[in-house]
């Protein structure tokens, strides 16, 4: 017997604008988090590379197996986001999520959130509208509250999901790392700054801290946050880390927290690449508090999010023989047009004086002249080939809030601290 469908709709006006709160509100294995959704558990047997980095996912609710396949993600930054999830286990059979923001006259954002459920049994049936309609909306409300307050603050501090009150031992330890870093050298503010992040910030900004992000967060020079993040990790106060990034999907494809110990040849399995590590963009140093002070623990709640690829501003899903078309608003800049599943590439220039309209076609491969964009365009995408393509519209610039390992191992104060530390791969210690 078929059940109804449930949609349902809520609008928030928020403080912040559309592009502060893209990190927070696209974040979605933060938002899952927040909304109460279990963490997912650990694939059955070995992960199969799905199309299109299709996923197949699952998680118990109430002592309920539930399993689906997700479609990837699809967005334009910093505008919407949404997903379809199709149920194989559980009682829901097809869920629909749809996040829209649009900029308010006063500088905030009007968020529209909606979400399409299909129930699959009368359980479902009776589920949806007790989780769902009553449960997450609530759960909804506060969390994008607490986004608002923290895309405008210093120091992104969740209000209700704050992570629990330190013990008073762990707390004395803080204190003693405190003043040890300042008897090294350490810049006084930068330390205040640093004890209070460690203190308070919530565990998914704890367990991958760049400090260059930080310092430009915290407005302070960023050699004084690398170098006092250093010193805090030769104290034991923080763990340092090496991540090694796939050059196209930019993921951490290895962790390693010695420099040694990474390989030298990685794969991606999202992309299906094989590249050679690259000191001077690929791999870089990032820090988490060590489990002495503070454990900051991140389990997986959301596999496809648009912020595991922050630097991927458009993702979209086309059927064979489609097109689309797209309203964008993009930052100057060069960027990059590639599909998941084909070879081949076009670059995408945006400058003021460039076309309002434009077409991107792709048959068996992408290619085709560099496409000149404004701003404000109105961009086509065509889908002329026989199957089903991922676009991926990308920056090509890398950030430059990574400390890279040739920058870090370049510096006095990392040789002095460090001085094992100064190894390519392959050249392991002994
Ligand atoms: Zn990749």
């Amino acid at each position: 017997m078929p059940y109804r469908d449930f949609h349902y709709r809520w609008e928030y006006e928020l403080h912040s604008s559309p592009e502060q709160l893209w990190s927070f509100v696209a974040d979605t294995n933060r938002f899952n988090r927040d909304a109460g959704v279990p963490a997912l558990q650990p694939p059955e047997g070995k992960r199969q590379r799905l199309r299109n980095a299709r996923r197949r996912l699952r998680l118990s609710f109430l002592g309920v197996p539930v399993e689906w396949e997700e479609q990837p993600f699809e967005w334009i930054k910093p505008s919407r986001f949404g997903v379809v999830r199709k149920y194989n286990k559980g009682p829901i059979a097809e869920l629909k999520v749809l996040a829209e923001l649009s900029p308010l006259g006063d500088g905030g954002t009007k968020l529209i959130y909606q979400i399409w459920a299909r129930p699959k049994s009368l359980l479902g049936f009776l589920l949806i509208p007790l989780q769902v309609g009553y449960a997450s909306q609530r759960k909804f409300a506060s969390a994008f509250e607490g986004y608002d307050k923290m895309a405008l603050a210093e120091i992104p501090v969740p209000s209700e999901y704050s992570s629990p009150e330190l013990s008073s031992s762990a707390r004395g330890r803080l204190e003693a790392l405190k003043e040890k870093l300042l008897v090294e050298g350490a810049v006084p503010r930068v330390v205040e700054k640093l004890i209070d992040f460690i203190e308070r910030a919530d565990d998914f900004s704890l367990a991958r801290i760049r400090p260059y992000a930080l310092a430009d967060q915290w407005s302070e020079p960023r050699r004084a946050v690398l170098a006092a993040c250093l010193l805090a990790t030769r104290q034991g106060l923080l763990d340092m880390q090496w991540d090694l990034l796939c050059p196209l999907c930019r993921g951490p494809q290895e962790s390693e927290t010695s420099l040694g110990d990474i390989s030298s040849k990685v794969h991606c399995e999202t992309c299906r690449i094989d590249f050679t590590v690259n000191f001077d963009r690929f791999v870089e140093i990032t820090f988490k508090p060590n489990a002495s002070v503070r454990r900051a623990e991140v389990r997986d709640y959301c596999m496809g999010s648009p912020q595991r690829t922050p630097h991927v501003v458009v993702q979209q899903l086309l059927a064979p023989h489609t097109s689309r078309s797209l309203i964008l608003p993009l930052e100057e800049g060069s960027y990059r047009l590639r599909t998941l599943e084909l070879p081949g590439e076009q670059l995408v220039t945006v400058r003021a004086e460039g076309a309002e309209t434009a077409t991107a076609r792709i048959s068996d491969r992408v290619s085709g002249e560099e496409l000149k964009l404004a701003p404000r365009t109105t961009l086509q995408l065509e889908n002329a080939s026989d199957s089903e393509q991922l676009f991926i519209l990308e920056r090509l610039q890398w950030s430059d809030q990574a400390a890279t390992a040739a920058e870090v191992t370049a510096l006095q104060v990392f040789r002095d601290l460090f001085s094992s530390e100064v190894l390519r791969p392959g050249e392991r210690s002994r």
